[in-house]
């Protein structure tokens, strides 16, 4: 495979920007070699600078659910960019999709927009901690809710560990109020709760994590959390920027059916521009400015371009219900493919899966929190992700991410990533 072009872009591209790129996860550090530089996509198909072709398996790590260049979301951001980029003072669309949001996502009455998943996770801590008049929050290990100080913890320390940063320049000031739990653990949950008894403002989760690989919550856990809150007053947040819109229309809540108090969202609802929202009970939300005393506020937030293009994808959504029956059939038969190769290797290697969420795991453990999915043979991983991406198969560079799988694959696509999938493990542990 040539890779001539994107190999001297990333190396004038390390001249200006920290270690090449925008974002760290795109610099295949976990995984060897240089990163791909591409050019443009359309449906499943990414294209690179040197015109090679995958297959898309990240999908923009998950707003690209309709493929990429989709011509509705294309049309409605060429029309919003034709009456001016930005207003920085309120329009329709505004209202549009606020009304669509909470009309789909069962526990949001109000919402904000913002620019990032990282902004709403960031906001909806502020709104929790004012909202309650408490300062500490659980987190728990191996969730990630984008790169707001509070959140950068150090994942794998005890249940009862208080937080300690996990970035330099994340003060311990900043991290102390946050507590960590393991994922799936609801006891260890208890126990912190009842150590700061009076003292929590809120427990944000992954409803399903995407970000140590694809994990499901087991069952019971996610109304225990909600037990939990119910009883000690607590603000229950699911960060559903991986999950909203992706597992259902209403997301993780409302294929699961465990209603939070908050919640997240960003991603698809941009349709693949930067947008990120949060939302919950009219109660809590009231407390947000100008309306309540908890300021938050975005020059760009509401953005008539990117309203457009998130407008579009959740509309298109509502509209073709069929569309999630759709991914989860194109992810079911990818899944049963994997398995017929690991059956045939005699390999015990787990799969995890729930709608167009999943991961393939390098271990034989069963992966539920982040200790189990740290078991996994990362160096393993990382050769195979070497040999699907010269098989034209774009995954993630990392075993701690779920893949997202598009509407738009075709059948020709779903037999060419079983095919690559069989022939990569075959020639690494075959
Ligand atoms: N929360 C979750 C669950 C995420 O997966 C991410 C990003 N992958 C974020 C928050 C942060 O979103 P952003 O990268 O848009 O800031």
């Amino acid at each position: 495979m040539k890779i001539e072009k994107s190999k001297s872009l990333f190396s004038r591209a390390k001249n200006y920007i920290p270690g090449g790129v925008n974002s760290p996860v795109r610099a295949f550090k976990a995984v060897g070699g240089d990163p791909i530089f591409f050019k443009s996509a359309k449906g499943a198909h990414m294209m690179d600078e040197d015109g090679n072709s995958y297959i898309d398996m990240i999908n923009s790590w998950g707003p690209m659910i309709l493929g990429h260049a989709n011509p509705l979301v294309e049309e409605a951001v060429i029309r919003a960019i034709q009456s001016s980029p930005s207003f920085g003072a309120p329009g329709e669309r505004e209202v549009l999709i606020a009304e669509l949001i909470c009309q789909l996502v069962p526990s949001i009455e109000r919402v904000r927009m913002v620019n990032s998943g990282t902004e709403a996770t960031m906001s909806a801590i502020r709104v929790a901690r004012g909202y309650t008049g408490k300062d500490k929050f659980i987190k728990f290990e191996g969730c990630y809710h984008g790169h707001g100080d509070s959140f950068l913890i150090a994942a794998g320390s005890g249940a009862m560990t208080m937080g300690t940063p996990d970035s330099p320049g994340v003060t311990a000031g900043t991290t102390k109020d946050t507590l960590l739990a393991p994922y799936n653990n609801l006891d260890a949950v208890r126990e912190i709760v009842n150590n700061h008894k009076g003292e929590m403002a809120a427990i944000i989760i992954e409803p399903v994590a995407g970000n140590m690989g694809c994990v499901l919550p087991v069952a019971g856990f996610l109304e225990g959390l909600r037990e939990i809150c119910d009883q000690e007053g607590i603000v229950l947040i699911f960060d559903e920027v991986m999950t909203g819109f992706r597992l259902a229309r209403g997301g993780a809540q409302e294929r699961l059916g465990v209603i939070p108090d908050m919640t997240t969202l960003g991603k698809i609802i941009g349709g693949g521009l930067p947008v990120g929202a949060y939302g919950g009970k009219k109660e809590i939300m009231d407390f947000v400015s100008p309306q309540g005393p908890v300021y938050q506020a975005g020059t760009l937030s509401g953005n008539p371009v990117a309203m457009a293009a998130g407008y579009t994808m959740l509309r298109y959504l509502s509209d073709h219900q069929e569309t999630y029956g759709k991914l989860e059939s194109n992810t079911k038969r990818i899944v049963s493919g994997y398995r017929e190769t690991l059956e045939v290797l005699g390999l015990n290697y787990t799969i995890n899966q729930i709608g167009s969420m999943y991961s393939l795991f390098f271990t034989d453990q069963q992966v539920v929190d982040f200790e189990t999915a740290k078991s996994c043979d990362t160096a393993l991983f990382g050769s195979y992700f070497n040999k699907m991406l010269e098989q034209g198969i774009y995954l993630a560079p990392s075993q701690f991410e779920t893949l997202f799988v598009s509407a738009v694959l075709s059948d020709d696509d779903i037999d060419q990533i079983i095919r690559a999938n069989d022939e990569s493990l075959k020639s690494l542990v075959g």
